[in-house]
């Protein structure tokens, strides 16, 4: 008895200490996270704010690969984000769609650069709440925080999520928190705290017409070429407005893509992608960083991380 646990302790401590793991690539897109798979899963990672600035830099200090010693979270095993595909969903699990309680536009402010992170930004001081989140109770709202957008610096290396095989052009967030807690920061540490949309952006001609309330933010985010609180103007937009025709999402438990990583999230991705055009992206690939570069030099893309046991489900037959 004694001797089990002493070696279960030690083996513990030698999972912990040990620095030279073992690392599994999956290098079918060479944007797969690498995964230690020898730790064993201890459960959910809950992380408030983290205190230290990251950098999307692969050779920075605080770059992905050392997130994990930015926020304890962002090694866990319920990451975001991840590959989501028909063949692997459970399909039809999931009755209906997400719904939002307004008809108007909700104003904000836009932002190059928010408050926490590297990413053009919007946050919302209208309140709109979202219902119907899949996995929690239909009555349970969670008020619309603020939408960013990711993006890289080419072609379908845009999106963090891959969707049926494919990485899009960009996606764009709408992260809300659950209204029984008092602000996102509240929230992000607590199990049922956040709910992010995905919406995938996908590159169109300029003559078929992108999604209009998209295009209309982007183009004052290009208005914003500089980094700090002076770059920064009024914004409204009905969230409505941002989606794809068709309703179909997959939903799973995951994380935020950023430090502090927690594993929080309630994530629904929308099968559709939206639209939009190359002077669309042409605005997201100029925006300037924090760091006194374009956000595009090192992208704001995480890899995407195993889904492990996971189940994804989605409201649609597949
Ligand atoms: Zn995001």
């Amino acid at each position: 008895m004694t001797t089990t646990v002493v070696c279960f302790l030690v083996t513990l401590m030698m999972t912990r200490a040990d620095p030279d793991l073992t690392w599994r690539s999956d290098d079918v897109t060479g944007q797969e996270a690498r995964v230690d798979v020898k730790k064993k899963q201890i459960g959910l990672r809950l992380c408030g704010p983290a205190d230290r600035d990251y950098s999307f830099n692969p050779s920075a200090p605080n770059g992905p690969n050392n997130w994990g010693r930015v926020s304890w979270c962002c090694d866990g095993f319920l990451q975001s984000p991840v590959h989501v595909t028909r063949q692997t969903a459970r399909c039809g699990e999931v009755m209906g769609s997400v719904l939002y309680s307004t008809v108007l536009p909700v104003p904000g402010i836009i932002y190059n650069t928010g408050l926490i992170g590297k990413y053009p930004k919007m946050s919302f001081y209208g309140r709109v709440e979202l219902t119907n989140v899949p996995g929690t109770n239909f009555r349970d709202r969670y008020v619309l925080d603020s939408l960013h957008v990711h993006f890289g610096n080419s072609r379908q290396v845009g999106s963090e999520h891959r969707v049926n095989g494919r990485f899009y052009d960009g996606e764009l967030h709408l992260v809300h928190y659950k209204d029984t807690y008092r602000s996102l920061d509240d929230a992000m540490s607590r199990e049922d705290g956040v709910a992010v949309i995905g919406l995938m952006l996908e590159l169109v001609p300029d003559t078929s017409g992108p999604n209009w309330a998209l295009w209309n933010m982007t183009m004052n985010m290009g208005r914003l070429l500089g980094v700090g609180s002076r770059y920064s103007r009024d914004h409204e937009v009905n969230p409505k407005w941002l989606f794809p025709m068709r309703p179909d999402f997959f939903t799973y438990r995951g994380s935020l893509t950023g430090p502090p990583c927690s594993e929080s999230v309630r994530w629904i991705v929308m099968e559709e992608p939206v639209k939009i055009t190359r002077e669309m992206l042409n605005v997201y690939w100029n925006l300037p960083s924090d760091e006194g570069r374009l956000i595009s030099d090192y992208t704001n893309v995480r890899a995407v991380y195993p889904t492990g046991n996971r189940m994804v489900q989605t409201n649609f037959f597949c």
